[in-house]
C-alpha cells in the first residue's frame, strides 16, 4: 500500500507535559483517515506538526516519501493543504479574492481554475459577497477551498465540523467526499464526533490523552459495532453451511464461536442447525453503537492495536 503521510515515534513536550507521545500514523494514498479524540486528546497539536506550524520534541514524519528533516520537505509540503483552526479569511473580500489572494500567495498566474474551485465547495452562487457576512458553514468551506488551491494531494482538516448545524455538517460532508473521489485528494480529516466521521472515513485512528490507542479501517470499525450475535456451537463447519443456506454475513472468531451480523432470526437459526445436527449452546447479543465503541476504548484506556 502506498502511504501520503507517515509518522515514526512523533513526541511533543511542553515542559514535563507529553502532549504527543509516540505517534505512529500510516496515511494510505487516497484514503479519508478520521482521527478521533476528546478535546485536549492531541489532534490540534498532531495536525500543527504535521503541517510544519510547530516543531515535534522528537520523532519524524514522512510527507510523499521526504523525511521532515530534509530540506527537500518545503517543497513537498506545497502539495498539502490545510485547514487548521479557524480559516484566515479577509473578511472585506468576496470567497473568489480570497482564494485569488492564495494563487498569488502560491505564486499561480492562471485564475482560470478559481471557477471550478468555487464550484467544488458549493460557493459559486456566493457571488460579491464579503466573506465577514458568510453563514459558518460558508466559511469553512471557503477554508477549504483555500486549502485546496493548488490541487494537493493531501487535505489536512482540524475539526471542519465543529459548531455547523445539521445542514451545515451534510454540506461539510458531501464537499468532502466529492473532493475525495473527484480529485483523489487524500483526506486526514480530525473530530471528537466518532458518529459524524463515520458517514466518510475509510481509516480511523483513536486518540487520547497524547497517545493513539487504536487504527482500524472503516470495515473493521463496522464489523465490531454492528449488530451482531455470538453463537457457541458444537460443529463450526457445519454450522458456516447453515449460515450460508441462510444467506447470513458472518465471521469464525474461533473454533466453536461464529460472529453473525445482522438481525438474526434466532428460532429459525436454531432449527435449521438442528436439521444438520449442529448444537447451539450459548447466544450472545452485541449491538454496540459507535460512540459506546469509542467511550470504551478511550475509557478502558484502549488496545494498542
Ligand atoms: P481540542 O479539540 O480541544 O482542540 P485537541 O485534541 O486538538 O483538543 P490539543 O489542542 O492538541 O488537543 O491539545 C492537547 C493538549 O496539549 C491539551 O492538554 C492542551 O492543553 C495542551 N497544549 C496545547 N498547546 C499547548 C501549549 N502551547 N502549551 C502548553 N500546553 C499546550
Amino acid at each position: 500500500m502506498e502511504y501520503v503521510l507517515e509518522t515514526e515515534s512523533l513526541c511533543k513536550r511542553y515542559g514535563k507535559t507529553r502532549v504527543l507521545q509516540d505517534i505512529c500514523l500510516k496515511i494510505p494514498k487516497g484514503s479519508i483517515y478520521g482521527l478521533v479524540g476528546k478535546n485536549g486528546a492531541g489532534k490540534t497539536t498532531l495536525m500543527r506538526i504535521i503541517t510544519g506550524l510547530q516543531a515535534p520534541t522528537s520523532g519524524t514524519y514522512t510527507l510523499s516519501g521526504v523525511k521532515n528533516t530534509d530540506r527537500k520537505i518545503t517543497t513537498v509540503r506545497r502539495r498539502m493543504g490545510a485547514l487548521v483552526e479557524t480559516p484566515g479569511l479577509y473578511k472585506n473580500l468576496s470567497a473568489y479574492d480570497n482564494i485569488k489572494l492564495q494563487y498569488i500567495n502560491l505564486g499561480l498566474t492562471s485564475y482560470d481554475t478559481i471557477p471550478d474551485l468555487l464550484k467544488l465547495v458549493n460557493l459559486e452562487d456566493a457571488g460579491k459577497k464579503h466573506a465577514g457576512k458568510f453563514s459558518l458553514g460558508m466559511r469553512q468551506r471557503l477554508g477549504v477551498a483555500i486549502a485546496m488551491c493548488g490541487n494537493p494531494d493531501i487535505l489536512v482538516l482540524d475539526e471542519p465540523i465543529n459548531g455547523l448545524d445539521p445542514q451545515g455538517i451534510i454540506e461539510m460532508r458531501e464537499m468532502l467526499l466529492n473532493i475525495n473521489k473527484e480529485r483523489s485528494t487524500t483526506i486526514l480529516i480530525s473530530s471528537h464526533i466518532l458518529d459524524e466521521l463515520s458517514r466518510l472515513a475509510t481509516d480511523y485512528a483513536f486518540i487520547d490523552n497524547g497517545r493513539i490507542l487504536q487504527t482500524l479501517s472503516a470495515e473493521d470499525l463496522l464489523r465490531k459495532t454492528t449488530k451482531a450475535a455470538r453463537l457457541t456451537v458444537s460443529d463450526t463447519k457445519a454450522m458456516c453451511r447453515v449460515l450460508d443456506t441462510m444467506g447470513l454475513r458472518y465471521e469464525v472468531s474461533s473454533d466453536g464461536t461464529i460472529e453473525v451480523f445482522g438481525d438474526i432470526n434466532i428460532t429459525r437459526t436454531v432449527h435449521e442447525a438442528d436439521k444438520e445436527n449442529v448444537e447451539i449452546f450459548k447466544v450472545l447479543e452485541n449491538d454496540e453503537t459507535l460512540e459506546a465503541y469509542f467511550m470504551n476504548l478511550v475509557g478502558n484506556g484502549g488496545e494498542q492495536s
